[in-house]
């Protein structure tokens, strides 16, 4: 939105951070043995819409990366979407992709409507899939069962009958070749953006006079909570550095059954770092701490509703983002959120502001 709306708009944009740095949650940096980490776990690039990969490449080179993930079960490192190898080597079979379809249907169990994260799974590929791959993890990770979220959640993994081990499958799957945080100081270079760290926007937003507000933050906690405590999961990210050049088989590494922590991820498969040394992060979620993810559940959109009401009324605030707008979205999506919103500003105010003072 900053870099819009001063190089689109001509507008004086203000970056307001709490924290001690720019990109958000998807900010990363070289830790002390050099290799490059994302601070608040991974974040993968992926999308199918043109205008947001086009956009961002204004500001990044890419490399051309696709994500996998191993769920450890049953003493296996097993494909994650399940696909027919994930079937076949559970079971010591041999299927082909007819009959992996064939055993899905005898196992799934109809459900309609498709209401909850328990019953995309279940029907389609069983109750004991379900529960080695899906149950115990969305129990660690939300602290809910899988019945007690919206079906979106679980939707987010599919189930594939072919040998596709790719955990996307965009038209555009990338990661930022020098990383997240170079490409935003890449977005935030004009002129007419400033950066004020360190501060939280409550300290500054009486004493700086502005005309609109971009708010990217919990919204519950702009409207001091008048309506209840959205809730949001967090994680607490534990960093190790290994003194070897690989640490494990594959890019992300998932423990549905076992540890307390739901996954295990090895940052140079993501960035292509080439180092002696080896970087991971275990991720173990938490109640309590900064938000990560809304989470997805009936009465937690009835609670969002009601803040939404609220903030139509406050037509100089815009919100924007996972936090502000109470939804599950990936990097991509926001990106496509953030241009539609800045397109409509736009829109409402045809002339440059520059030009019309
Ligand atoms: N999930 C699961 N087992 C897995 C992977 C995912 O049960 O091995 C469920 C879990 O509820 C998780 C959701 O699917 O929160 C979405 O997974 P995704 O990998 O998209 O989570 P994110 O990367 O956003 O944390």
């Amino acid at each position: 939105m900053a870099e819009r709306l001063a190089a689109g708009a001509g507008k004086k944009v203000l970056i307001v951070d709490k924290r001690n740095h720019i990109g958000g949650n998807a900010y990363d940096h070289f830790d002390e043995a050099g290799i490059l980490v994302h601070k608040y776990g991974p974040h993968i690039f992926h999308t199918n819409s043109r205008d947001v990969f086009n956009y961002l490449s204004r500001f990044t080179a890419w490399r051309p990366y696709q994500h996998r993930v191993r769920a450890w079960v049953d003493g296996q490192l097993l494909p994650i979407p399940i696909n027919l190898d994930t079937v076949n080597r559970l079971y010591g079979l041999n299927l082909t992709s007819f009959q992996v379809d064939e055993f899905f249907r005898s196992v799934a169990e109809p459900r309609s409507p498709i209401r909850t994260s328990e019953d995309v799974i279940v029907s389609k590929v069983g109750r004991e899939l379900y529960e080695k791959f899906f149950r115990n993890y969305t129990r660690k990770q939300w602290d809910l069962d899988p019945s007690e979220l919206d079906a979106a959640v679980t939707a987010r993994v599919p189930v594939r009958i072919n040998r596709d081990d790719r955990y996307f499958t965009d038209t555009y799957q990338a990661m930022p070749l020098h990383g997240y945080t170079r490409m935003f100081e890449r977005m935030l270079t004009h002129p007419n953006i400033k950066i004020m760290l360190n501060t939280d926007y409550r300290e500054i937003e009486r004493v700086i006079p502005y005309e609109e507000m971009i708010y990217t933050g919990p919204i519950d906690e702009f409207f001091d909570f008048r309506f209840g405590r959205l809730p949001y999961r967090s994680l607490e990210f534990q960093f190790v550095t290994y003194e070897r050049a690989v640490y494990q088989d594959a890019p992300v590494v998932n423990y549905p059954n076992e540890n307390p922590y739901t996954r295990c991820t090895e940052f140079k498969y993501l960035t292509g770092q080439d180092h002696p040394k080896t970087s991971v992060v275990y991720e173990y979620p938490r109640a309590e701490g900064d938000p990560y993810y809304p989470v997805p559940r009936p009465e937690n959109a009835a609670m969002y509703r009601e803040y939404e009401a609220l903030a139509k009324l406050a037509p100089s605030v815009h919100f924007s983002g996972r936090l502000a707008t109470y939804k599950y979205y990936n990097m991509d999506q926001v990106v496509a959120q953030s241009l539609t919103l800045y397109k409509r500003l736009a829109d409402a105010r045809p002339r440059p502001i520059a030009q019309s003072a």
